[in-house]
């Protein structure tokens, strides 16, 4: 069904979409829309290289152009403590309204002195969408050169909220609560382990959330596993596609058993996720297969 008279079209490339809810964004306060992942990249390219270029200038006029925390940068783990639990945010604005974002938290690493991550992004929906750059020191000064312009009162985070994602919110206790951070920190994990690096990059993975509940609807396949806690997971299976690319989105979600209405039974998220890759496919494609009506 076309609208003929709304246009919208891909900034980098300029095709025409029909659907606005085809267009990818990245920026929150911008109107900038793009068909595909490969389109994101080479429009914000000019972007990275200026930030790279920038904070090699900084490091040479301060001599740390050797530091030896520099090689932890890109670090899965590491990227996702800065880029889900910052201890500072600083917001960068221009008089166009154009903004970027400096995410800074302190880390340590095995056998080496704490040192500050800084990921410079931007950001949509109030969550990291497009990483521009990424640096390490230990320096205060050089810290120092990304503590610029405006302080976030709250540090935004990667965490999902139930009702957002179309569950219905269900009164759950502290303990499970505990017990689902651990088994999402664990998911992530094995995913950051497994996905190949020219996968869509997890910073992006919220501008597909729209596909989260689609999944869980009609899937193609879902397959319930026991995990080292005796919980029962079950992963929601669906290929989808955008603007002419596939893709598979996985839902990663704990039965749980209302203890106050006995025989109730309901799904809680704990990992969504798009990905390109056949591979990854097969990975998760594991245990056994649920058939038949599947209801959540
Ligand atoms: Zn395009």
């Amino acid at each position: 069904m076309t609208n003929e008279s709304k246009v919208y079209y891909c900034n980098h490339c300029k095709a025409f979409i029909d659907e606005l809810e085809d267009l990818l964004f990245v920026e929150e306060s911008s109107s900038k829309g793009f068909c595909s992942e490969n389109c994101i990249e080479k429009f914000y390219q000019h972007l990275v290289d200026f930030f790279e270029e920038r904070d090699k200038s900084l490091r040479d006029d301060l001599s740390l152009a050797d530091e030896d925390c520099l090689k932890f940068v890109g670090k899965p783990k590491l990227m996702e403590l800065v880029l889900s639990s910052p201890n500072e945010v600083w917001k960068n604005t221009n008089d166009l309204n154009e903004e970027y974002f400096h995410f800074i938290r302190k880390v340590t690493e095995k056998g080496s002195e704490p040192f500050s991550m800084i990921a410079t992004c931007l950001i949509f929906d109030n969550k990291p969408s497009f990483i521009l750059a990424v640096t390490a020191s230990r320096s205060e000064e050089m810290v120092g050169h990304y503590k610029r312009e405006q302080l976030v009162d709250k540090p935004l985070t990667l965490e999902a909220e139930a009702d957002e994602e179309g569950f219905q919110s269900v009164e759950v206790d502290e303990e499970l609560i505990e017990s689902i951070e651990l088994k999402k920190s664990n998911f992530l994990a094995s995913l950051l382990e497994e996905r190949s690096p020219s996968d869509i990059p997890f910073e992006r993975f919220n501008m597909y959330d729209e596909f989260i509940e689609k999944t869980l609807q009609e899937p193609d396949e879902v397959f319930i596993n026991t995990d080292e806690e005796g919980d029962k997971v079950l992963t929601y299976i669906k290929a989808h596609e955008l603007n002419g690319t596939s893709f598979y989105y996985f839902c990663l979600c704990m039965k749980y058993e209302n203890s106050q209405k006995e025989g109730m039974e309901t799904l809680l998220p704990i990992l969504t996720f798009p990905s390109l890759d056949g591979e990854l496919y097969e990975f998760y494609k594991k245990g056994t297969k649920l058939t038949g009506a599947l209801k959540n």
